[in-house]
């Protein structure tokens, strides 16, 4: 037997590695679909990142500093988002680092823990990775596992309810892991001061849209606090990621948080009146309970859910991409609240997924390969104001044409969907944007009329990979497919920021003319 199989301290009995869904790799390879048409439901992540709050070439450039071991900051950004003190928080490499810390001080062979099924994986795990049996009542546990709200149910307990269990049994140790509560539950920080024996896990990974940063926290009264911080490594979360982490609990921008709330209950009204069995929940994500094999189908359709015995678990992302879910469910989507659009396009050439909401706050996450073109969608889509992700994988061992072309196109037919109706917008934008020696026009006519009069004075071939003699081209079809007149015009000595100013210039024209507020299309003709 392998010396590392020998010698490895002895496993509770049940111990299973945690195990991830399939990524969009391995679903694309399994289905002979382009990676791009995946569409991940199930992470229970935000679909858009949280936006960094500090400027990150300051925390890089310390890259051969440890962080601060004491992690002052991020302890008091908790405290201030908890209402708690610094002294009552013990941060740790994501909520999974804190449960492996929790049981690796308060569990090992001989003890037990309570876990009540279904519940998260990791409990299982790290009580069983410590040698401790896993239990199913309370009343004969030295630690209870509680997730309010619970994953995978979604159903949740008032925090009174696990406080009155803390004070019944002050010999166990209860944690609540509270990893989504801000989708709707209440908490139990409150009673960390009074209850010793209570402890609660956080995370910066749902909510604040931080998960590849890995931060979690911990709530505990101030001496269990410090008895599970002794324990910890010396510094388990990387300086830039403490400063990110710390700067959003200071000056939490949860703005996602109510929509997603929103858009569940559409999401599941959906389901429901589909006659589907999805109970409510507190979270970001739903359940359906149900003994068909949902999540084999899906996946061949390159939609990946969380498989569960007799359920499966999705995450609520964007209105327009839950759509695609409900669809493929057979569920009828209705009216979805918010302006926005899921693009979904493969041909031979191109793979790409675009989802386009025009009252965003221009948070936008631009891949196609083609590093200028990328900076160019990108500003388009900060200036327009647009949230927007867009992946996108081409021929480019052909050349960039295809992708420029069908980028532009995927990005004017999401803004067409997007507007529906057209009732009610402003129509008109129009924009002169400098851009140091550079200076760019445009405007913007949302009337059904395609038509694009596009000018780039250019003086060379390329910028960066990308041949600026595609562009015109390009926003020539991104005006068709939006069914709307586009002019842009742009001029300069240097042909980067004469790139920049037209996407810039022209942003920042729809983001004038989709504004609601307006008359819509009207026209002295009568008609548009
Ligand atoms: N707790 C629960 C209930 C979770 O669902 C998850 C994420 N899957 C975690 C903790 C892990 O959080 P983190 O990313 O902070 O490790």
């Amino acid at each position: 037997m392998n010396i590392a199989r020998r010698k490895a301290q002895p496993v509770g009995e049940g111990f299973a590695p945690y195990r991830w869904a399939a990524g969009a790799d391995e679903v694309a390879a399994r289905h002979e679909i382009p990676r791009e048409a995946v569409l991940k439901f199930d992470q229970n992540t935000p679909p858009l990142p949280g936006v960094p709050q500090v400027p990150l070439t300051a925390s890089m450039a310390r890259l051969a500093d440890y962080p601060d071991g004491a992690y002052r900051e991020l302890c008091e950004g908790a405290a201030a988002y908890t209402g708690l003190a610094p002294g009552n928080i013990v941060v740790g490499a994501g909520a999974d680092d804190l449960i492996l810390l929790l049981a690796q001080t308060f569990l090992g062979p001989g003890a037990r823990a309570a876990v009540s099924e279904p519940t998260y994986a990791l409990y299982r795990i790290a009580t069983t990775l410590h040698g401790a049996a896993v239990v199913d009542a309370a009343d004969e546990a030295d630690l209870v596992w509680a997730c309010n709200p619970n994953n995978p149910t979604g159903s949740w307990v008032e925090p009174e309810e696990l406080v009155s269990l803390a004070r019944e049994r002050p010999d166990t140790i209860l944690v609540v892991d509270e990893a989504y509560v801000e989708f709707g539950a209440r908490s139990c920080a409150p009673w960390v001061d009074e209850l010793e024996n209570l402890v609660v896990v956080r995370t910066m990974s749902k909510a604040f849209g931080l998960a590849s940063l890995r931060v979690g926290y911990a709530l505990a009264h101030p001496e269990t606090a410090a008895v599970l911080t002794e324990r910890r490594a010396p510094a388990p979360i990387s300086g830039p990621s403490a400063a990110i982490a710390a700067a959003a609990l200071r000056e939490p921008r949860l703005g996602d948080v109510e929509a997603t709330a929103a858009e569940r209950e559409r999401f599941r009204t959906a389901l429901v009146t589909a006659g589907y069995d999805c109970p409510p929940t507190a979270t970001n994500f739903l359940l359906v309970v149900t003994d068909e094999p949902l999540a084999d189908r899906l996946e061949a359709q390159g939609i990946v859910v969380r498989a569960f015995p007799g359920a499966i678990r999705m995450t609520v992302r964007r209105p327009s991409e839950n759509d695609v879910v409900l669809r493929a469910l057979g569920a009828e989507p209705g009216p979805a609240p918010g302006r926005e659009a899921t693009v979904l396009r493969t041909t031979t050439e191109t793979a790409l997924r675009l989802t386009l909401s025009l009252d965003g706050t221009g948070r936008v996450r631009v891949e196609t390969g083609i590093g200028f073109l990328d900076h160019l969608l990108t500003l388009f889509g900060f200036h327009a104001g647009f949230d927007m992700e867009l992946l996108a994988a081409g021929d480019l061992d052909v050349d960039a044409h295809h992708t420029v072309e069908d980028v532009h196109a995927a990005v004017g037919s999401a803004i067409a969907q997007a507007l529906g109706t057209r009732e009610g917008v402003a129509r008109y934008g129009s924009t002169v944007l400098p851009m140091d020696e550079a200076r760019a026009t445009a405007a913007v006519d949302l009337v059904r009329r395609p038509h694009a009069e596009v000018s780039l004075a250019f003086a060379g071939d390329s910028v960066g990979a990308l041949a600026t003699s595609l562009l015109r081209h390009a926003l020539e079809r991104l005006a068709i497919e939006a069914g709307c007149t586009v002019h842009v015009e742009a001029a300069g000595a240097d042909d980067h920021h004469i790139a920049e100013a037209a996407y810039k210039a022209l942003g920042q024209s729809f983001r004038q003319a989709v504004a609601p507020g307006g008359a819509g299309i009207r026209s002295t003709k009568g008609a548009a």
